[in-house]
């Protein structure tokens, strides 16, 4: 436990301070990655070196999805309100966001939405970038397509909710699992590792937790689970307008 607390508060600071670093670090790639650019498309560059200029790029591309990864962690609270919020129309809104990304990646989203679930009060932006993070991993999961089954249910006896992300992947070993919420592991070339972890923070800043399983060559299910708090849950005013992003 105090592990965990260590890993989370580790993970904080280096958003927090990504923050205030990231534009700093960005402008001068921003220059280097032109420069490079500029010499690889040079009449007289070698295969040779056009090779190495390839290199760099990657590399350079792969600090900036490093540092975006990280400012999305550090996201400002201005967009962290705490508002009524409706998880099957978040599902809904966040599920159309990939509706051209479907037929490309040969993927088929499939819905199971609960409609006994409440609304309650929660961080929502937040919530919505740890599912398009689980998205993101399970479409990642599955070059050769396959379907995302997402499922809310309602879990009346502990006043919470459960979604449900179950991918048809490349799976996970153990290993793998027993990793996945380290900052910055990651088994994929262009990856960063910051996905998990941060939807391992935000789940747990809000009393949530997450719960894995896992089988080589057969898929993935991710369950997030929320606690709605006595004082959140205003769903039996059903004139209260529910919030879907
Ligand atoms: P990244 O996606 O940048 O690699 P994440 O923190 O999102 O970083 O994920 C860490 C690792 O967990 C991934 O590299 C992958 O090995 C594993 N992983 C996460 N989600 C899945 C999934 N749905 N199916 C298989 N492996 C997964
Ligand atoms: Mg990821």
């Amino acid at each position: 436990m105090e592990k965990e607390m260590i890993r989370t508060e580790k993970l904080r600071v280096i958003g927090e301070l990504s923050a205030s670093f990231a534009h700093e670090i960005r402008n001068p790639l921003t220059t280097i990655r032109g420069f490079i650019q500029l010499m690889d498309v040079k009449e007289n560059a070698t295969d040779f070196e056009k090779r190495y200029y390839s290199v760099i790029l990657q590399e350079i591309d792969r600090i900036n999805g490093i540092v975006g990864d990280l400012m999305d962690i550090a996201k400002p609270n201005g967009d962290n309100q705490y508002v009524l919020s409706n998880l099957n129309n978040l599902i809904s809104d966040i599920t159309l966001l990939y509706d051209g990304q479907e037929s490309m990646n040969n993927i088929k989203i499939i819905k199971k939405l609960d409609t006994q679930i409440p609304s309650f009060f929660t961080y929502t932006s937040k919530l919505k970038q740890v599912f398009i993070n689980m998205i993101k991993n399970a479409f990642e999961a599955m070059p050769d397509g396959g379907s995302i089954t997402i499922a809310t249910k309602f879990v009346e006896q502990d006043n919470a909710v459960e979604i449900a992300f179950t991918d048809t992947g490349i799976g996970m070993d153990e290993e793998t699992l027993a990793t996945i919420n380290k900052p910055f592991f990651t088994t994929k070339e262009t990856g960063t590792g910051l996905g998990l972890p941060m939807c391992y923070m935000i789940i747990e800043d809000l009393g949530g937790s997450i719960n894995v399983s896992s089988k080589v060559g057969e898929g993935t299910t991710f369950v997030v689970k929320l606690m709605i708090a006595e004082d959140s849950n205003t769903s039996q005013n059903g004139n209260i307008k529910t919030v879907g992003l």
